[in-house]
């Protein structure tokens, strides 16, 4: 079930209680480091088996006996983590309840984005920015409500709506940011942390500036590292690296993020291909192109999505099918307002496949794999988990596959045919044990040649019974091999703008140093007069490090205040959100 043993992300958590929250400089997000003997990603895994399902990002709070907060991480020791437990809303603050809502994949969200200036650089420009976030015939605003069918409406922040500050001029839903920072002694992490802190305390004003948005987008200046971008599972902030900001697909894949897509994949696994090579929607690959492609998500987000309301199946292969062809009809997303009656957009198959056509045409013509072919997804969890789907299939008409439902049922998928010119016709079909004979077929084709001419083949005296083959439950598979189980993927060489630089772009997050922790200050109760001596630490940080890759060697020794003294926050919750940090 756990299905990001990669290192593709790592954990972060906010804290929910207002006044903790000003206690700790009001951050947003901190790196959730583990102390102790038990790696914490080692305790969620467990936690999963354990529990038999996912920990979800941005839906679930981790409560604590005491966690230790610094300037950029939380430690926490998994011994002292006393449950991972569903948001109670009868419990929640309306804060929680509105960040809650953020997750919805539904609704109006008002969208804010902060364009970022250090002293020595600065992204493209706010108008820039504005029309091709929010104005271009083909951005995140048109695209998304395209998608969406008017489901997921994107509107730029506007003076006056929920906050008072204006915008840039001539650049509606762009607020500008001013750093007074250089680039080349500080990371996208640290920037990030001040942006939403001068926005929240001398801009806007607000504790939260979900006040004054649904969602916020950071655009960074050059000179930060080689990112592309990155967003929170579940989370209303997604960040994004200079003319990044400016790609649809970017923007399209991080407000997925935000919504709680995660990657679109081919195989399980850790490299680039495998995490985003499934290129027929947003959640795979993101390309350096201001307008193009256009397309959507795949079948099994779709579903996720609940946008496609009427033309969401769902069968269950022990019941509903049988091992002789049951038909279903499939259609792309463009045709899900004139599709066909009875057609689908996404059918879920089981607990965890899913059936799409991907009729690369109209908002979905820039598709970049498995163009106008039936496809077949698997995604494990719910059918609202925010976990990654990984594609099984791609199939061509006359084309079939055969996956595993489970050790005692199979399930094979025919494309047969293509209709109208948007009515893709599968067939689905069980077998195994657990398959159930289809109840109509056996009976109708009884033994129509009777031995009615009998005495003429004498040699034999007796009565043979003769029909030798007709009552076998007639051709259950009609000779359709599965024709290519390995979907090979179509153009290997179609090499994705972007992937493998963006990966390792900050793996020594952080270094962890449990050893620097001063020694327990409680641990002397003895004079009260005893104050100072635990005087402001300091830690060599040398974040810089993973920037000396395009920095011409340099090595940067940043120094960060630690929190004087360990802070406990006892029973208090953490707001868990899964950080993708490369992209
Ligand atoms: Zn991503």
């Amino acid at each position: 079930m756990f299905q990001d043993d990669s290192s593709d992300f790592e954990w972060v958590c906010s804290l929910e209680d207002p006044n903790l929250k000003n206690e700790f400089s009001g951050f947003e997000m901190r790196l959730i480091v583990s102390v102790g003997d038990e790696d914490f990603l080692e305790y969620l895994k467990n936690w999963e088996q354990d529990n038999n399902r996912i920990v979800e990002s941005g839906k679930m709070v981790m409560v604590l006996e005491e966690a230790d907060v610094f300037r950029d991480h939380i430690e926490i020791d998994t011994n002292k983590i006393k449950g991972l437990v569903e948001y109670d809303d009868s419990q929640a603050s309306s804060e929680i309840l509105e960040r809650r809502s953020l997750a919805a994949s539904t609704g109006i969200h008002t969208t804010l984005v902060l364009r970022v200036s250090l002293q020595d650089k600065a992204p493209p420009s706010a108008v820039n920015l504005s029309e091709d976030i929010f104005g271009d015939q083909y951005c995140l605003k048109s695209q998304m409500s395209r998608c969406s069918y008017g489901k997921l409406e994107i509107k730029e922040y506007r003076q006056g709506d929920r906050c008072n500050v204006p915008t840039a001029t001539n650049a509606p839903g762009v607020v500008d940011i001013s750093v007074p920072w250089n680039t080349f002694n500080h990371n996208k992490d640290d920037v990030e942390d001040e942006v939403i802190r001068i926005a929240k305390e001398e801009i806007f004003g607000t504790s939260s500036l979900r006040n004054c948005a649904d969602l916020v987008m950071i655009c960074m200046p050059p000179g930060l590292g080689s990112f592309v971008a990155y967003a929170y599972l579940g989370h209303y902030i997604s960040v994004y690296n200079n003319h990044w900001c400016q790609s649809l697909s970017a923007q399209m894949h991080e407000v997925g993020h935000s919504i709680s897509l995660h990657h679109s994949g081919q195989y399980g696994g850790g490299s680039s291909e495998q995490e985003y090579g499934d290129k027929q929607g947003y959640m795979g690959y993101s390309y350096n192109q201001d307008d193009t492609p256009a397309m959507c998500y795949n079948a099994a987000k779709n579903y996720q999505l609940g946008w496609y309301e009427g033309k969401e199946g769902e069968i269950d292969p022990y019941t509903d099918l049988c091992t002789g062809p049951t038909r279903f009809m499939l259609n792309g997303v463009v045709d899900y307002q004139n599709g066909s009656p009875g057609a689908y957009v996404t059918l879920k198959v089981g607990g965890f496949w899913y059936l799409g056509f991907n009729k690369a045409s109209g908002f979905n013509v820039g598709t970049q794999e498995a163009k106008n072919q039936v496809t077949i997804h698997k995604k494990e969890g719910s059918v609202t988990s925010a976990s990654k789907s990984k594609i099984e299939a791609d199939l061509s008409v006359a084309q079939s596959y055969a996956l595993e439902i489970s050790s005692d049922l199979d399930l094979l998928v025919v494309y047969v045919e293509l209709e109208n010119g948007k009515d893709a016709v599968v067939e689905l079909s069980v077998s195994g044990s657990a398959a159930m004979a289809c109840p109509s077929e056996a009976p109708t084709d009884a033994p129509t040649d009777e031995p009615t001419d009998n005495p003429t083949d004498k040699p034999t005296d007796e009565l043979t019974d003769a029909p030798v083959e007709p009552p076998s439950n007639a051709p259950v598979e009609p000779t359709n091999a599965p024709v290519d189980p390995t979907n090979a993927p179509v153009e290997p060489t179609n090499a994705p703008v972007e992937p493998p630089t963006n990966a390792p772009v900050e793996p020594t997050n952080a270094p962890v140093n449990p050893t620097n922790a001063p020694v327990e200050p409680t641990n002397a109760p003895v004079q009260p007069t005893n104050a100072p001596v635990d005087p402001p630490s300091y830690r060599c940080v040398d974040r810089g490090l993973p920037r000396a890759w395009n920095g011409g060697g340099r090595f940067n020794c940043a120094f960060y205040k630690k929190r004087k003294s360990r802070q406990m926050c006892k029973h208090n919750f953490l707001f868990c959100h899964k950080i993708l940090s490369s992209h």
